[in-house]
Order: structure tokens, then C-alpha cells, then sequence
């Protein structure tokens, strides 16, 4: 075959090629290049765990936990669920965007921490100088608090980052910013806590009040949070996500789980961004939220020590 014969029969093969792997769901991106180089332990499920190896206690438990919440939310089939999970410890933790610390999901990835317990999650998220004050407020809750605390971190930021998923992939909705992003999926967890998980909600509760009292972060407004987001660093993003909350629950005690839905009609997912000013974003989520928005933001923002 002569050269140009080849070309001629191979250029269409080509094209068909490249138009089947785009189109293909299970292409391989640069995150699971990145974590399948990882020597990792891979446990199957309708969410694949990928588990440092010694870590399986805390890995199976997340795995189970997002199957949970699946199941919960999956009225039209738990495909729609297009998952992988991550759970890896500070000596595999490299390569990512976020350091050790950080929960993320990314290109279909949920990536979680696989080591932390309270000791460890009190260093790095910066509760290591009221461990004390803490611990005996979660005493009402739990008999032995330093493990409970752990596992809500654990339960609630898990659920977190499958709440981005369902904002975006299920109720289509696309958040105008970092933060209407960020405290949606928090609402999401919000909601499964509250239909499942009452004690987690209150030891969330307990913990992020005790939190927003103790600290006084370096950043406190909407725009550092949507200008800075993850750089303003692990404990004053931590102080962002505390703030959120009292909102959150605002807003869910009058409007429920409906509310996510109102969100989605509110902010449709169309291929473009909204570009709203932060004005226009508090005039419409004020509008949908009976003035909650603007209210908790202004708190958020006013140092109390000034
Ligand atoms: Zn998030």
C-alpha cells in the first residue's frame, strides 16, 4: 500500500478514534493517572475505593458511608452517581492542588485524608489551643468526644463533597461563586444529617460555634473568600466553612429539603456562568432565602472585636 493510500484509509480511522475516547465517560484524566500510580489497595463497590494501604478501617468506613448517602439521594438510579474514591495518607498525599488536610473532589474524584484523628485534625485545622473547651462541650453528646469529633469531621466533610456532585451533576444547578458553591454543598450534607443522622448534626453544631468563638481569622469577608478561596489557607478556610453553617440551618429550618430545587430553578446550569456582581447575588438569594442571605453574610463579615 502506497503512502498516500495509507493515509487516506488511516486519517478517518483517526478521527473516529479521538471522537470515541472524548465521548468515552471512563477516560482516563490527569487525576486518575495521578492517583493509580499511587500503589494503592482498590476495593470495589458502586464507589471504587482506592485505599493507602493500612488505611482500610478509614476507608471502607467513608465507602460505606457515601453508598449510604447515595442510596439516599438516588431517585433516578444510582448511576447517576459517577464516582471514585480516594483515601490516602500524608506520605501519598502529593500532586494535588490542596494541601494535606484539605477534603477535595475533582474530575470525578472524591480524595479524602486517610490518617487524621484528633490530635492530628486539631494541628491542622487549628483547634489545638481550646481542645479542653471542646471536649466538654461534645461531653453532653458523646462519652468519648475526641473520637466522635473525628468521625464528624469525617461524616460531614465526606458528605460535603458529594453535595458539590449533586448541586452540579443531579440538580444541574451551577453556583455563581466559591461561595454559594461551597455553602451548597454544605447544605447537602446538612440535609442527609438531619433525615439520618441527628447526633452528627449536633457535634457539628457544637463544634463549629466553639470554633467561630475561639478564633479570629485573618479573612472574614465574602469577596477574600471568593478571591482567596483556598489560599487563605486549611484554618481560616475551616473559619469560612464554621460561618456558613448558622445560615445554613437558618435557612433549612423554614425551607427544608426544598430548597435545593429552589436553588436549581434559581440558578440553572446553561453552559454559561452567571456573572452577577456580589449585590445582585445577595438581591436574589435574599429573595429565595426570606433575607437569611445578606443577614448571616453581614455577621460573618463584622469583627466582633472591633
Ligand atoms: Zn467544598
Amino acid at each position: 500500500m502506497k503512502t498516500n493510500s495509507l493515509l487516506k484509509f488511516l486519517f478517518p480511522a483517526f478521527l473516529v478514534l479521538t471522537v470515541v475516547l472524548q465521548e468515552m465517560p471512563g477516560q482516563t484524566s490527569r487525576m486518575d493517572s495521578l492517583i493509580f500510580e499511587k500503589k494503592l489497595n482498590i476495593i470495589e463497590g458502586s464507589i471504587p475505593l482506592y485505599c493507602s494501604p493500612y488505611y482500610e478501617e478509614r476507608g471502607t468506613m467513608a465507602q460505606s458511608l457515601l453508598d449510604h448517602i447515595i442510596g439516599t439521594y438516588s431517585g433516578n438510579g444510582s448511576g447517576i452517581f459517577q464516582l471514585k474514591l480516594a483515601v490516602l495518607d500524608s506520605s501519598r498525599w502529593s500532586g494535588f492542588s490542596f494541601p494535606y488536610g484539605f477534603f477535595f473532589i475533582h474530575q470525578g474524584w472524591i480524595v479524602i485524608p486517610a490518617d487524621l484523628d484528633f490530635q492530628k485534625f486539631s494541628h491542622l485545622w487549628g483547634y489545638s489551643g481550646f481542645t479542653q473547651t471542646l471536649t466538654e462541650k461534645l461531653r453532653g453528646v458523646s462519652a468519648n468526644p475526641e473520637e466522635f469529633l473525628t468521625d464528624v469531621h469525617y461524616i460531614f466533610t465526606i458528605a460535603h463533597e458529594l453535595g458539590h456532585y449533586y448541586t452540579e451533576k443531579v440538580l444541574n444547578a451551577s453556583p455563581p461563586d466559591s461561595w454559594t458553591a461551597e455553602w451548597m454543598a454544605s447544605y447537602f450534607a446538612t440535609d442527609y444529617l438531619h433525615r439520618n443522622d441527628a447526633k452528627t448534626l449536633e457535634g457539628l453544631n457544637i463544634w463549629e460555634q466553639t470554633y467561630t468563638e475561639e478564633i479570629t481569622p485573618k479573612y472574614r469577608s465574602l469577596q477574600d473568600f471568593n478571591t482567596r478561596y483556598a489560599s487563605v489557607g486549611l484554618q481560616n478556610y475551616v473559619w469560612f466553612h464554621c460561618m456558613f453553617q448558622p445560615m445554613i440551618n437558618d435557612i433549612y429550618s423554614e425551607y427544608g429539603t426544598g430548597f435545593m430545587e429552589l436553588f436549581a430553578e434559581t440558578f440553572p446550569r446553561t453552559g454559561t456562568r452567571n456573572e452577577l456582581s456580589q449585590e445582585e447575588l445577595l438581591d436574589i438569594l435574599d429573595r429565595i432565602t426570606g433575607d437569611r442571605a445578606s443577614y448571616w453574610v453581614e455577621i460573618m463579615e463584622s469583627d466582633p472585636e472591633l
